[in-house]
């Protein structure tokens, strides 16, 4: 019996199902399952959705909006949206800005910005790379002075996510000029409408327009706009993107694109006619895939467990998130070649009939997954980081 089986949890799921069979609408389908990015409206209405249900931040403490559940119930929840194509959410409000407020944060600062990323009503991004110092980012170089009661931003930040429908930003400045790369930083929140904050798109090779150049010149932030204590900007950041590669482990979303191979392996053919499931080298990948997620999925729950119980994820989130992102990218692998020439359009041309169904949004997947094994800090870093800390190396 899995642990998922017992009547509790299987009354759970079916809730999550008839929620999402009742509230989650063909567009969103559409979208997440082309592999589009979200615009800020989509984003917006979902998410109002699931908070109106109580359902906004499942991994929130109670006291600010949370639900309570399990780690197993926020599973559950997790894989019933990814199976049912629903939007993947605001990642920088809930998964990253809520959490460090929640532990770091001001009263003040917990009770403006908590409810309005809870209701989908005001969205974040996250300026931490510069164009030198991505994986090197205690060298960053956008530095705060301090006058009277504001600080005085300048400097540029580079890959953006989502940075063109966020109202806000939280970003990484040096404070200390004098003191060791690490210990000088602190982390502002930024109003993106400040003047003297200018962005510029970057568009990536999936085609679509999901991260932006920023600079800042002259930003003034009043004081009261430093989350935490100054000068301690590096232990919140390492802490921050510990629970991003937690996050971009996406163990549910790969269950379901595996499920989604196996399913297109019985439709599409071999050049023999006979169906891609019989091929030894479409059934040895299935194998593998599948084998390798069965590993992941026990990692993701073993850290989520200790989550839920008040602990920081630390080094484990690395292989979590090596592990992740590569079985993300050889799914989408596996996709392309299974779809031959089918696999190769872009855009939303699957609509027009100019691409079976089964080809939907694998190519912008395939592309845009270039960057899983880069961002929350490179893959090779991580390989760093588990050597040093975990092997003791
Ligand atoms: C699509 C996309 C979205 C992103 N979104 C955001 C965002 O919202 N906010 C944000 O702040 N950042 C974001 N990033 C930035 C991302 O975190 C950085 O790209 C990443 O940290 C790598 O930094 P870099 O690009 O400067 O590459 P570099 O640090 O220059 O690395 C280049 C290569 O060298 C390797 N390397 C570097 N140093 C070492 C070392 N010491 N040992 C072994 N190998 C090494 C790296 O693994 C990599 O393969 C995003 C990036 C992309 C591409």
């Amino acid at each position: 019996m899995s642990l998922f089986d017992t009547p509790e949890l299987l009354r759970f799921r079916q809730e999550v199902r008839s929620f999402l069979q009742e509230h989650l609408d063909a567009h969103f389908v559409h979208e997440t399952r082309g592999g589009l990015h979200m615009e800020r409206e989509d984003m917006a209405r979902w998410q109002a959705m699931l908070h109106s249900q109580g359902w906004g931040a499942p991994h929130w403490p109670v006291a600010v909006g949370g639900t309570g559940w399990s780690e197993l119930q926020r599973y559950i929840f997790e894989e019933e949206c990814a199976f049912a194509d629903a939007p993947l959410g605001d990642v920088h409000g809930l998964f990253l800005a809520g959490p460090m407020l929640i532990a770091e944060g001001s009263d003040e600062q917990k009770q403006r910005y908590l409810p309005r990323i809870l209701a989908g009503e005001e969205f974040w991004c996250q300026g931490f790379s510069e164009p030198n110092a991505g994986s090197d980012l205690a060298s960053l170089k956008t530095r705060a002075t301090l006058d009277g009661d504001h600080w005085i931003i300048n400097g540029q930040k580079t890959w953006l996510s989502g940075g063109h429908h966020a109202d806000l930003m939280f970003c990484l400045a040096r404070t200390d000029m004098e003191a060791k790369p690490q210990a000088g930083l602190s982390v502002f929140i930024l109003d993106m409408t400040d003047p003297g904050i200018s962005l510029q798109p970057i568009l990536t090779m999936d085609e679509g327009h999901s991260v932006n150049a920023v600079f800042f010149d002259n930003v003034r932030v009043p004081r009261q706009n430093v989350i935490g204590e100054l000068n301690k900007g590096w232990t919140y950041a390492k802490e921050l993107l510990a629970r991003e590669r937690v996050n971009n482990a996406q163990a549910p979303r790969t269950k379901r694109d595996i499920l989604e191979l196996e399913r297109m392996s019985h439709e599409l053919k071999a050049a023999d006619g006979k169906p891609l499931a019989e091929t030894a080298w479409v059934r040895r990948k299935l194998a593998a895939l599948t084998v390798d997620f069965i590993a992941l999925e026990a990692a993701a729950l073993s850290v989520i467990a200790e989550q839920m119980q008040g602990k920081e994820p630390g080094p484990a989130s690395s292989y979590l998130k090596i592990r992740g992102s590569e079985l993300q990218q050889r799914v989408s692998e596996t996709a392309m070649a299974m779809l031959g020439s089918a696999g190769v359009v872009l855009g939303q041309k699957y609509g027009t009939g100019l691409l079976a169904p089964e080809g939907r949004g694998w190519a912008e997947r395939h592309f845009f997954r270039r960057v899983v094994t880069i961002y929350a800090g490179s893959n090779e870093i991580q390989k760093s980081i588990i050597s040093k800390v975990i092997l003791e190396m």
